[in-house]
């Protein structure tokens, strides 16, 4: 089990900032940024590249999840979304997620 379903199914704290039938969104741990949220489907699906066509839908949602939430936590003057995906990617957690990176002028291109 992830630290991330742990979390889900409220083994373990983290600072929720948004939840809904299909996502939980809550503070990384370690921020790289003055806003630094993850948000992540409450079903485990592994990564990135593990997502099926049928599971378009709930990209959407996410996607559109992660927009609300940046405009929710005042993000006005914009924001980064990452997904890493894999080990070349630095993917640590094997639960897809959504990283929500803002409140500071971002560099390019990242590492
Ligand atoms: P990844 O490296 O897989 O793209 O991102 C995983 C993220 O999860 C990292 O930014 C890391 O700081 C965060 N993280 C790892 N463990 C925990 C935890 O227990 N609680 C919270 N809130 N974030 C965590």
């Amino acid at each position: 089990m992830t630290i991330f379903q742990k979390i889900i199914d409220r083994q373990i704290p983290a600072d929720i900032v948004y939840e809904d039938e299909l996502c939980l969104a809550f503070r990384d741990i370690s921020p790289q940024a003055p806003t630094h949220v993850l948000v992540i489907p409450k079903r485990a699906i592994a990564s990135l590249a593990s997502l099926e066509a049928e599971d378009a839908p709930l990209l959407g949602h996410l996607c559109h999840t992660v927009a609300k939430i940046a405009k929710q936590l005042g993000l006005s003057n914009g924001y980064r979304v990452v997904v890493n995906c894999g080990p070349d990617g630095g993917q640590s957690v094997d639960h897809l997620h959504f990283h929500l990176l803002g409140g500071r002028p971002l560099q390019w291109p990242p590492g």
